[in-house]
């Protein structure tokens, strides 16, 4: 039976807190206290009691260990750019921001491995393996500010997925604290391992919410030389979408696929002051090549114009400079900000099987237009990953509190309809949950609820997440 969380601190607590971690406790009202409160999701804000900084395995122990004895709940936060809630702490208590879990501990060049705290930021850890010839892959947009440990919690994704997969097919080995405090140890440096349940993976896309995360092992593989971009318009949302499963048909794994509307790039043009070429068109793949012979891939950039232009592309222009391709990237990484700072949002992560994209695309607008809501939608299309962007615009507040959730069910309802699932990369969190019934079923919903509950019986860890409440 699990007992009552306390949200605020006793005295008693904070006495205990800052032995554990001497001046790496923040309270309201101090440093950059209220940052901690938010994370890049829609505009919601929740305050916690206090923000714990710790930079050991040890005080992560002692914090859980204290939080479990007196029952407050504990949310552990990486980078803070999360789009489902998954850092507020919805029910207060103390934050555990894992900032200065910072260091990138090792690169084992023999091995292909590098052992990593979860506070490293993503794009610095990329550019450090990249120095040595090796590539990390997963590169969610956010990756100049999200950690390495936020994506292994979220399982990240990004454009390079559609290639190389998501976080989880890099992770080897954990160090994790469980709610009690108990330090666990979970796979390990070798790239085979059926020693018993899998909990490297049950950990990896938990949400934080089983176990905190404090160390990692990670699989990296050889960087390839070379790499080529296109940019292929289209005349109509619908047949861009249905280029995306043509190309794979025609035997072309690309490294990067994404879909951007035209509303989507206009977004990222005007925060970034740059044109997008063929910023005009309906809609837009941009399709990156990546691989180690130039004749490999002028061959594969062909097969992607040749199927591009049998269904129905407008134009299709060819990136190889290494300036055009990062000024490129750019625009497309910008788009999520960009599309954020319109209005209020709410931003879904529908993905289906490649093939049905035409029809999420499709009904995504039908759905919409049915509630008068403006939407933009952008993303990993080679993943058949749309990230639908409901955005309040000229909506006035009554309207958009009545149409904003009946319209992300009917979203959520068509895409489990097309044989997908309500996110893809960005979580369940606080902002899904009470959607995860429509893609989960009551048996496995009582599994999960289960495994739950064996690692944290008291219920302390990142509370109010991924489940509907009761
Ligand atoms: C502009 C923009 C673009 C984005 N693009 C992508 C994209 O392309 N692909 C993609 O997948 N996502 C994307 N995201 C979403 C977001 O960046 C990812 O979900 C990212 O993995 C979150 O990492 P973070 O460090 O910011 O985590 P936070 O937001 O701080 O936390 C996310 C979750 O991780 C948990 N957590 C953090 N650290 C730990 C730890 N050490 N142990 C246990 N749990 C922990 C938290 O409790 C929380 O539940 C984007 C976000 C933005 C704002």
């Amino acid at each position: 039976m699990t007992r009552a969380l306390h949200g605020t601190l006793t005295p008693r607590v904070l006495t205990a807190l800052r032995e554990i971690l001497g001046g790496d406790l923040l309270l309201p009202g101090g440093g950059d206290f209220e940052r901690y409160a938010k994370d890049e999701t829609e505009d919601l804000v929740f305050l916690p009691a206090a923000v714990a900084r710790p930079s050991s395995t040890e005080q992560v122990s002692a914090v859980l260990r204290l939080a479990s004895r007196e029952q407050v709940p504990v949310t552990p936060r990486g980078g803070g750019t999360g789009l489902s809630g998954g850092a507020l702490p919805v029910q207060g208590g103390i934050i555990l921001g894992m900032e200065r879990f910072n260091r990138i501990i090792a690169i084992d060049r023999g091995n292909l491995q590098a052992t990593v705290e979860p506070g490293v930021i993503t794009q610095v850890f990329q550019e450090e393996v990249e120095k040595l010839g090796l590539f990390y892959p997963p590169d969610p947009a956010s990756r100049g500010s999200c950690h390495l440990g936020g994506n292994l919690a979220e399982c990240a994704g990004g454009p390079r997925a559609v290639k190389y997969g998501v976080t989880k097919d890099y992770v080897l080995g954990l160090e994790a604290v469980l709610p009690d405090g108990e330090v666990i140890r979970t796979g390990g440096r070798t790239l085979k391992n059926v020693a018993g349940y899998n909990l490297t993976q049950l950990l990896v896309g938990s949400e934080g919410t089983l176990a905190v995360i404090t160390k990692v092992q990670l699989r990296l593989i050889p960087l390839p030389r070379l790499r080529k971009v296109l940019l292929i318009s289209f005349g109509s949302l619908e047949s861009a979408a249905a280029a995306v499963a043509a190309v794979f048909q025609a035997g072309v794994t690309p490294s990067a696929m994404e879909f951007m509307e035209r509303s989507a790039v206009r977004a990222a043009e005007e925060r970034q002051g740059k044109r997008f070429p063929n910023g005009d068109a309906e809609a837009q793949l941009f399709v990156e090549v990546d691989g180690n012979s130039e004749e490999a891939l002028a061959e594969e950039a062909s097969a992607i114009a040749a199927v591009a232009e049998r269904c129905g592309a407008t134009g299709v222009l060819l990136a190889e400079e290494r300036q055009k391709m990062a000024d490129v990237w750019n625009l497309r990484r910008g788009i999520g900000e960009a599309v954020k700072s319109i209005s209020a949002y709410k931003e879904e992560d529908t993905v289906v099987p490649r093939t049905n994209l035409p029809a999420l695309v499709r009904g995504v607008k039908e759905i919409c237009a049915r509630f008068g809501i403006t939407s933009i939608c952008y993303g990993h299309a080679g993943d058949g990953n749309v990230h639908v962007n409901i955005l309040k615009d000229r909506l006035d507040d009554a309207a958009w509190e009545r149409n904003a959730d009946a319209a992300v069910r009917a979203i959520f309802e068509l895409a489990v309809s097309l044989g997908g699932t309500i996110s893809g990369e960005h979580g369940i969190g606080y902002a899904q949950k009470s959607y995860l019934p429509l893609a989960v079923g009551p048996a496995e919903l009582r599994l999960m609820r289960a495994i739950k509950q064996v690692f944290d019986p008291g219920g302390i860890l990142n509370p109010g997440k991924i489940f509907p409440d009761a």
